[in-house]
């Protein structure tokens, strides 16, 4: 399975850039979601990869091919790079049955590969299925209606499904099952067809290998060639039974839910079984409850399959959810590449923190200075003083020179660039996020004077959950609102003008105007820097 490498990729239109020097590795087997605002560049990146959109410079690589590479004028079509994709509108075609939509993909594929012999394969797998037949037995039997008559149908896809056996081989099965408990004959004859299968391979000068493969001189046989009838059924089966849609096979589009067209859908991407799955917002046109269900299948099938996927989304929720790895993008420029927990618990920027996390992160300013221990003194809340315990040990002066380091850097880079035949100054600038500060009285942060931000200003970051209610707690504040969900409760508490959003568990009610003390105990705060908005550390605060 491969590993899909980006390196410096950029897209622009014009002057406006979509995606901009975007360096990523995406590992063997991940589940990338590619997150962030509407218009941030999610889509354009996905269909770079996929080969739908020509990238503008850098190289992108899956697995050992290049597939682009701007530099060496390398641009592999969609078709040739091995993915496969599902989008927001999957469209089934409504004149094919299910079966139908999920095979006419596979039986279009021409390609070489590995002859096998058919013969062989039925038959021994017959034979083994014989030998031990109390699950076949069993398959049938399940498949019993509520008057005790055997549902052919049922059992059928129970045996497909139960043994991975192509259709035509459960008729078989089927046939042998039925005609009654001694099987001794019918295993004879089947090993009569095995012989002939190897006297019939070895009359072309093959040998019979593993997994059937017809094999000439020690190597496989290859061959330019489309699926068999069985190759494709088994294809179809093994999907199927992965999405759990078997017993639709004959059905319309149109006779099926929204959730299990998706399926099917879904299944038709996983038919001619990709090593990379590309989904754009597979799920947005779901209601919440088939979303959830539909998260977990996909969960399951990233199992299952192995493969990677590579899954845009703008709910975080979602990519939190589903992703061993989120990459977050705003404004074309990746801001955090890391596991959800990470990205939730240690953001990158302030942009990140405020993104990722529901109910929103509560950021609050705050101004001071280093103290001789190691501690930041600081004054938030209008007034209140706190002092902030670094997680690890912390030379701020070095910090902010590392960050003016960093910021030179990328102004020479930038001015460099500038100077670089063909290169095209970005119409979208990069701008530091702006956060909300939440207060009783809303002001139009645009109207509010421009204070000259130095190095003496900061904002923390404090998810909702840390903020705990305690009566021998040092904050005081009075509770502005509250939103009970049974399992817990998200309150707004107003400290002076400010409002703070708390997460409390428990099945608790609480009543608007009610005086209460609050603490936050907990090393997980976060300390941004405010010019950069760039995270300088966790820590604790002390009032
Ligand atoms: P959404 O969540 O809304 O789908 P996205 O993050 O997937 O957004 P993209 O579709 O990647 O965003 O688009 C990134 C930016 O590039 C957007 O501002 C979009 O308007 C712009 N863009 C996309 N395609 C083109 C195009 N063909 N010509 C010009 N601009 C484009």
């Amino acid at each position: 399975m491969p590993e899909i490498r980006l390196e410096n990729v950029t897209k622009r239109w014009g002057r406006f850039y979509g995606v901009d020097d975007l360096t990523l590795t995406i590992k063997d087997n991940a589940f990338v979601t590619l997150l962030g605002p509407s218009g941030c560049g999610k889509t354009t990146t996905l269909r770079m990869i996929a080969g739908l959109e020509t990238p503008t410079s850098g190289k992108i690589s899956i697995g050992d091919t290049v597939v682009f590479d701007s530099a060496q004028g390398i641009n592999v079509p969609a078709n040739k790079r091995k993915v496969g994709f599902l989008f927001q509108n999957y469209a089934l075609w409504p004149n094919m049955t299910v079966y139908q939509n999920i095979s006419f993909g596979l039986s279009n594929i021409k390609e070489e590969m590995d002859s096998y012999s058919e013969e062989a394969r039925t038959a021994s797998r017959l034979i083994s299925i014989l030998s031990s037949p109390a699950t076949a037995e069993s398959a049938v039997e399940d498949s019993k209606d509520k008057n005790g008559k055997i549902d052919e149908k049922k059992a059928l896809i129970h045996l497909t499904e139960s043994f991975l056996i192509p259709m035509s081989t459960a008729k078989r099965l089927y046939k042998i099952l039925s005609e009654g408990k001694n099987y001794s004959s019918a295993i004879s004859a089947l090993e009569g067809e095995l012989e002939n299968a190897k006297k019939k391979a070895e009359a072309s000068g093959y040998t019979i290998g593993e997994d059937f493969r017809l094999m000439k001189g020690g190597s496989p046989v290859r061959s330019v060639r489309k699926l068999t009838k069985d190759e494709i059924d088994l294809s179809v089966r093994r999907v199927s039974k992965l999405v759990k849609i078997g017993m639709f096979m004959d059905r319309y589009p149109a006779e099926l839910s929204g959730g299990q067209q998706q399926r099917v859908a879904i299944a038709r991407t996983l038919a001619p079984e990709p090593s990379v799955l590309f989904m754009d917002e597979p799920l947005s046109n779901l209601d919440a409850k088939l979303r959830l269900e539909m998260r977990y299948e996909l969960q399951r099938l990233h199992v299952e399959t192995g493969s990677t996927f590579v899954y845009v989304t703008h709910d975080q929720m979602e990519a939190m959810t589903l992703a061993t790895d989120i990459c977050l993008m705003s404004n074309a420029v990746l801001q955090q590449y890391a596991a959800p927990l990470e990205v939730y618990n240690r953001p990158a920027n302030i942009f990140a923190a405020d993104f990722v996390g529901n109910p929103s992160i509560n950021f609050v300013e705050a101004e001071g200075s280093m103290s001789g221990d190691g501690k930041i003194d600081l004054s938030l809340f209008g007034g209140m003083k706190a002092s902030f315990n670094p997680d690890k040990p912390l030379d701020l002066q070095r910090w902010f020179g590392d960050r003016n380091e960093r910021k030179k850097h990328a102004e020479e880079e930038l001015k460099q660039k500038l100077h670089t035949k063909g290169y095209v100054e970005k119409s979208n600038k990069d701008e530091v996020f702006k956060y909300h500060i939440q207060k009783v009285t809303e002001t139009d942060d645009s109207l509010e004077g421009v204070k000259n931000i130095t190095d003496r200003d900061f904002v923390l970051g404090i998810r909702p959950e840390l903020i705990e209610l305690d009566e021998n707690g040092p904050l005081e504040g009075e509770i502005y609102g509250a939103m009970p969900t049974g399992m817990e409760s998200t309150i707004k508490v107003r400290l002076g003008d400010f409002l703070l959003t708390s997460v409390i568990f428990g099945n608790l009610h609480f009543k608007i105007g009610t005086k209460v003390r609050m603490k936050i105990s907990t090393s997980r705060i976060m300390l941004f820097d405010r010019a950069s908005g760039q995270l300088i550390s966790l820590g604790s605060l002390e009032f």
